[in-house]
């Protein structure tokens, strides 16, 4: 039997029991004589609610942070709950969705039908059984703008999502574990945002000493990306750690990080690319819209005036057939000799350090004009445009779409990419350039 369930059935969260079949002839009938009531009638509502309490085995809910899914059909003889992300008008792209799943026994195999492609429909979905540790399903099948995953779930509930969920609570517990673990770190809040919630942020190092260096990390402009809060995750775990090169680097530089700059929509589950009137990373400029993105701009500037900025590294999940991490760099005309030799040495260390299971291999892009209208208000470019001429500000996108874009494929990125700023750090990069490898003199 098909069930149609529309989008009551996100919030439906009562005790379930496998129902006894209705028989088609029955359930026409009670339609029958229940369409006879007002549509306001409490028997009709009552009634209605309980056939479909009786009809749905599969419950799916989103009522819970970053959950997002709009059902539109679920078929119960066949297990199969087909549905799309949760529309939220004006809040960006509706790509990603995540569900809890229940009304089912431990050991049977479900299937998800999810579209649309290709932003909403990751080859794998990411799966757990206790909304804590995220694994992948297995490659989904594709039919047109669907996929189908199917799994086999080993507990009597189940949460899948586009990928790792990474939601404001996680911001705060990250935050919460480098200041517990590690007393060079200090929590503190960026800001206030437009729906009233805290962007918490983590400031990790010493701040004394004319010659300490500066690092800004920030992820999730766009709130879909939650694979970046993971590479960010990685990246914190590592620094507040005892590894001797963590312990380097804070000593030499102080590092501020944004796990979730847009908390907003990462909290309704909404996709945040392209919301109106512009989405955070096109929003850096002399008005900004976003509270979050005023702040960072503010301290950013701030840093860069007391000579505390050295790097800039906003961090994002590119496109579906992406299937390696890149970055984003300024455009070329805009960078001085010594900010491009600085940019270069940063890739060069990155490329050492990225090494898997998502590589790094050389690969940038820029976003110029020709990129984007409003490119000068990317924030890396905002950056490169208003800072010091030795401060480097890149993006490093991290692919999402591969057997490897789990929890600790994300977490390895984050690491990988603090080895990279300690050992970019190893050269001062407010050193005056040598005039003998000015860029365009000699071959690099
Ligand atoms: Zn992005």
């Amino acid at each position: 039997m098909t069930l149609l369930a529309g989008e009551w059935c996100v919030s439906y969260s009562g005790s379930v029991k496998r129902p006894h079949p209705i028989p088609h002839a029955t359930k026409l009938a009670v339609v029958a004589v229940l369409s006879l009531l007002p549509p306001s009638s409490v028997v009709r509502r009552a009634a209605a609610a309980e056939s479909a309490t009786a009809l749905t085995n599969l419950v799916v809910e989103t009522n819970f942070p970053s959950g997002s899914g709009k059902v539109i059909e679920i078929n119960q003889d066949e297990r199969l709950i087909k549905l799309e992300p949760s529309s939220h008008e004006g809040r960006g792209w509706a790509c990603w969705w995540y569900v809890r799943v229940s009304g089912f026994e431990a050991g049977e195999t479900i299937s998800l039908q999810v579209g649309r492609a290709p932003w909403a429909t990751p080859e794998r979905a990411a799966f757990s059984s206790d909304g804590e540790t995220w694994r992948q399903t297995a490659a989904g099948e594709r039919n047109g703008a669907w996929i189908t995953y199917r799994h086999k779930v080993d507990a009597p509930v189940a949460w899948f999502a586009w990928g790792p969920p990474f939601t404001p609570r996680d911001s705060e517990e990250l935050i919460h574990f480098a200041t517990a673990a590690n007393s060079q770190a200090a929590r503190y809040e960026l800001c206030k945002t437009r729906d009233g919630r805290i962007v918490p942020a983590l400031k990790i190092g010493s701040d004394d000493g004319s010659g300490t260096a500066g690092v800004w990390i920030q992820a999730r402009q766009h709130a879909w990306e939650s694979g970046s809060s993971w590479v960010c995750r990685g990246l914190v775990e590592w620094l507040v750690s005892e590894h001797p090169r963590a312990v380097q680097l804070r000593e030499k530089a102080i590092v501020s990080i944004v796990p979730v700059m847009d908390i907003d929509s990462v909290a309704i589950g909404a996709g945040g690319k392209d919301q109106t009137p512009h989405d955070h990373n096109r929003d850096w400029t002399d008005q900004p819209h976003w509270p979050a993105v005023a702040a960072a701009m503010k301290e950013i500037a701030q840093r860069n005036q007391n000579h505390k900025l050295d790097l800039f590294i906003d961090l994002h999940n590119p496109g579906a057939s992406t299937t390696r991490p890149f970055f984003y760099v300024p455009p070329r005309k805009l960078l001085s000799a010594k900010r491009e030799r600085n940019l270069e040495r940063f890739l060069a260390t990155a490329r050492a350090e990225i090494t898997g299971p998502l590589p790094f291999v050389g690969e940038t892009r820029e976003s110029g004009a020709g990129y984007d209208k409003r490119w000068q208000a990317i924030s890396k470019n905002w950056v490169t445009m208003n800072t010091q001429e030795h401060v480097v500000a890149t993006t490093l996108e991290t692919a999402w779409n591969t057997e490897h874009s789990t929890t600790d494929g994300y977490r390895s990125v984050g690491q990988q990419l603090g080895l990279a700023i300690e050992r970019y750090l190893r050269f001062n990069p407010r050193d005056e350039i040598a005039q003998e490898t000015k860029p365009g003199q000699h071959e690099r």
